[in-house]
């Protein structure tokens, strides 16, 4: 500790971003910001759209991130049709990107860029910092991961099976769904007392269980999970230098019994390695590309940077194809809000 504080602040700040735990707080909190710049951006835009203010701000197409029904629905045409969706086109291409990034990097998209996942790690923290932590036994902690796939399932039968092609096509062109941004803030912004109840029980959970939200409830997390199954990047154990001194599973987010296994492929790894940065014993945890035992030994960092460029590439592929912005014309969204605003409060 005492050699960091020698280094100059460039070679210091170089040294943390070394280690798995400072990089990964340092790109959440980032992206954090990002999305309060979003935010602040949306409800400008919002003002405008709903025909509360005259002064027209763009929508920041990467607020589309917030509604995965539309982009799992766009999805589906876009598989049997070729139809790229254009009234939210940034959703689908975020969503198509979160598969792709967890197909290839595991979770990287939940454990670095979701601000949810970065809400519920503060949260984790408050939790503790107040002496409010529970330890929780390993059959609650998997009792408690089952939600998500139950909710998922649920999403998974009502909107790709039991909607065919016809009844998406006619949802996707709905002044519903060209609202459902706004719609969406609103909802947040005006609460209802059953929300305002499930957002307390999801605080008040948070602070009790590290990730609650994201280990036990959020379906996006668990579709990620399910396809990061097959993920080429796991992490692996050397049996013969690990103590099982359990450093690696007391610094998971996700609080994974990493000891257990040679290789592992679990779906609620997030590829963070923060469990590398924890282990005392050198080369005993690494990243590594591949399946079997020549595994190519990768940079702990390699789950981030895959993920950051295939979010780029993806991003510009995206903007320069016409598949980012929204096609539907701004105004003819302004009329379709206020006609909704109309018929909702006549
Ligand atoms: S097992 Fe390691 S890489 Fe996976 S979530 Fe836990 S700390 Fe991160
Ligand atoms: S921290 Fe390293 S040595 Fe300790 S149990 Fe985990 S893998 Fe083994």
């Amino acid at each position: 500790m005492s050699t960091f504080f020698a280094l100059s602040p460039l070679a210091r700040l170089r040294s943390a971003l070394q280690r798995p735990a400072i990089l990964h707080r340092t790109v959440q909190y980032a992206f954090l910001a990002f999305y309060l710049y979003v935010g602040l951006r949306f409800y400008a835009y919002a003002q405008w759209v709903m025909g509360l203010s005259a002064d027209y701000v763009p929508k920041p197409a990467s607020v589309e991130a917030f509604l995965p029904i539309s982009a799992l629905l766009a999805a589906k045409r876009l598989l049997f049709t070729g139809e790229y969706d254009l009234v939210h086109p940034a959703g689908l291409t975020i969503l198509l990107f979160a598969l792709a990034s967890s197909l290839l990097f595991r979770k990287a998209f939940c454990g670095y860029l979701c601000p949810a996942g970065t809400l519920s790690m503060l949260l984790g923290r408050l939790g503790k910092a107040l002496g409010l932590r529970c330890r929780m036994p390993g059959w609650l902690s998997l009792v408690l991961s089952l939600p998500k796939y139950a909710i998922l399932l649920f999403f998974v039968y009502l909107l790709l099976i039991q909607m065919d092609l016809p009844a998406i096509e006619g949802f996707l062109r709905t002044p519903y769904n060209m609202a459902a941004d706004t719609k969406m803030l609103l909802f947040f912004l005006h609460p209802s007392p059953t929300l305002l109840i499930i957002l307390g029980l999801l605080l008040l959970g948070g602070m009790l269980f590290p990730a609650f939200w994201c280990r036990g409830f959020c379906p996006y997390g668990a579709l990620l999970g399910l396809f990061s199954l097959f993920s080429p990047l796991a992490l692996w154990r050397n049996a013969t230098r690990c103590t099982g001194c359990r450093r690696c599973s007391r610094a998971c987010p996700s609080r994974i019994p990493v000891y257990e296994k040679s290789r592992l492929s679990n779906p609620e790894c997030l590829g963070c390695t923060e469990c590398i940065g924890a282990c005392p014993e050198p080369d005993c945890l690494q990243l590594r590309f591949g399946y079997t035992a020549k595994a190519r030994i990768l940079p702990f960092w390699s789950a981030l940077a895959g993920s950051l460029m295939l979010l780029c590439l993806m991003y510009f592929w995206a903007v320069s194809s016409g598949n980012w912005t929204s096609r539907v014309p701004a105004d003819m969204l302004r009329e379709h809000h206020v006609n909704i605003s109309r018929m909702e409060h006549p």
